[in-house]
């Protein structure tokens, strides 16, 4: 039995927060900014910690992980919304020998998997946008959908953060080589029952649009690979955003119904008819 809709909205997966040191704002206040649209749940996935000085200018300490925690511990009072407790996670070469150990050793409910860095390159940081000048674009994302590959098959993650990230700046492959880099890492993504993340930051972003293409949640539907829904809000006025266009690029793909998530294990719940606030 799927259940019914209790609210005409979604849960928002994706909260940053002061801790990862380019985000702002009270944790209490991302939580009110999604009461008052009604948003059913949700769950803060600060930049995971890394030991090893991977980013650190983008992440919180190892040492402040403990204060994450707390933080959020501190609204998970029963009040609506509930409030989940995640990470959003880099996978880069050689992160796997941490993160095997320690990602089961906390008590998340949702672990997101996002590669945010090529070969030492943060291609989304519009400090080294111009770098996209002197890469060959198709070359970068096959690169990328091969570290996306490799972040499936590590199966430490539970959904895909923002699946077409490289296209942040409006540098990207037509849709017929789209297809083709993307295929393979959607078949992988089904095949480990990976879910996947519709990222409406993409549209604050000088391409316009939500991580991913409806190309490929189209692709990702066909899969029946389960979807959630981020924001990825690094301030409270950010909750929520654009989660109408969201819902119906879902819609759009052929979607009926989305994932919530407990203690790191999905349930399909029926996508709402439309959102009310
Ligand atoms: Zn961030
Ligand atoms: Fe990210
Ligand atoms: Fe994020
Ligand atoms: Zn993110």
């Amino acid at each position: 039995m799927k259940k019914q809709p209790e609210f005409n909205s979604l849960p928002d997966y994706h909260l940053h927060t002061i801790l990862c040191k380019h985000a702002e704002g009270d944790i209490a206040d991302y939580r009110k900014a999604a009461r008052t649209q009604n948003i059913p749940e949700i769950c803060f996935s600060d930049h995971c910690p890394n030991p090893d000085g991977y980013d650190p200018a983008h992440r919180m300490e190892m040492k402040k992980f403990e204060t994450y925690s707390d933080m959020v511990s501190r609204v998970q009072d029963g009040e609506p919304p509930a409030v989940l407790f995640g990470i959003e996670a880099d996978y880069y070469e050689g992160c796997e020998a941490f993160l095997r150990e320690w990602l089961p050793a906390q008590q998340f409910d949702l672990v997101l998997g996002s590669v945010h860095y090529i070969e030492g390159w943060g291609f989304d940081n519009p400090a080294q946008r111009h770098v996209w000048d002197s890469v060959d674009v198709n070359e970068t994302w096959r690169k990328y959908f091969e570290l996306v590959g490799r972040l499936v098959d590590s199966g430490l993650f539970d959904a895909v953060g923002h699946l077409d990230l490289p296209k942040k700046f409006g540098f990207r492959p037509n849709d017929k080589e789209l297809k083709e880099m993307a295929k393979p890492v959607l078949d992988r993504i089904a095949k480990g029952g990976m879910g996947m993340e519709l990222n409406t930051s993409g549209i604050r972003r000088p391409v316009g649009e939500i991580y991913p293409s409806p190309l490929i949640v189209s692709m990702a539907c066909e899969r029946e690979i389960p979807i959630c829904f981020g924001s990825d809000a690094h301030r409270p006025g950010e909750v929520g955003a654009e989660f109408d266009p969201a819902l119906n690029l879902a819609k759009e793909a052929g979607y009926t119904h989305y994932f919530r998530i407990r203690g790191r294990t999905k349930e399909l719940i029926p996508l709402p008819e439309t959102l009310s606030v």
